[in-house]
């Protein structure tokens, strides 16, 4: 069974995207949504965070988002640091997941794979790519928060373009193509590549 990484920036419609494969039998696992389950249930990794960011980090053993939040958003050493605690536990979890599926492909939806370095454990990725302008909007509307609040959160993933180059197939979620019909022909495309 091939193992299929989807990625893409903050807005690019990865979800959305992600669903549309879902309707078409595909099993997804979606990284960063599990993520902040593992934060919250895997011991190790609690005790890791905590020993990095101090008791505050969690509250009656849950994580404190809006602690952890306001540490990490302001500090790119610290979001690396807090990344590089909680991508093993999520790669980890994803590999496990992506045992257990049985279908022809099943795909991991995640915002950073190449950064995490997850893709050397998938066998091919997709990238979601849209504008930044398209992508803020996007944000602005689905998360009810400010243009400066979506740079700043920007502001912490790479290069959009340099990413989709890294990818084995882009999906083009600009206004410009119809969604649907480019994810059915990339299904069938990798329906025979099994
Ligand atoms: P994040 O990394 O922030 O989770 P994402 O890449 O998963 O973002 P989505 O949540 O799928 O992005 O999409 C962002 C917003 O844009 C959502 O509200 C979604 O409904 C909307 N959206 C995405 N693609 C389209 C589209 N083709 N037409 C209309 N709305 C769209």
């Amino acid at each position: 069974m091939l193992k299929i990484g989807l990625t893409g920036g903050i807005g690019s419609g990865k979800t959305m995207v992600a669903r549309i494969f879902e309707l078409l039998g595909i099993p997804v696992y979606y990284a960063d949504a599990a993520a902040k389950t593992i934060m919250n249930e895997d011991e190790s990794l609690k005790a890791l965070i905590i020993e990095h960011f101090g008791k505050a980090a969690y509250t009656d053993g849950t994580l404190n988002r809006a602690y952890i939040s306001s540490i990490v958003f302001q500090n790119k050493e610290k979001l690396a640091l807090l990344n590089s605690l909680v991508h093993p536990a999520t790669i980890r979890a994803a590999e496990k997941w992506m045992l257990q599926q049985q279908a022809a492909y099943a795909i991991k939806e995640a915002a950073l794979i190449f950064e995490s370095g997850s893709q050397n454990g998938l066998d091919l990725v997709i990238g979601v790519y849209a504008p930044k302008s398209l992508r803020i909007l996007r944000t602005m509307q689905r998360d009810t928060i400010s243009r400066d609040e979506v740079l700043k959160r920007m502001s912490n993933q790479v290069n959009e373009e340099l990413k989709m180059k890294l990818c084995d197939f882009v999906i083009y979620n600009n206004e410009q193509q119809l969604l649907i019909p480019q994810v059915i022909a990339l299904h069938e495309k990798l329906l025979k590549t099994e």
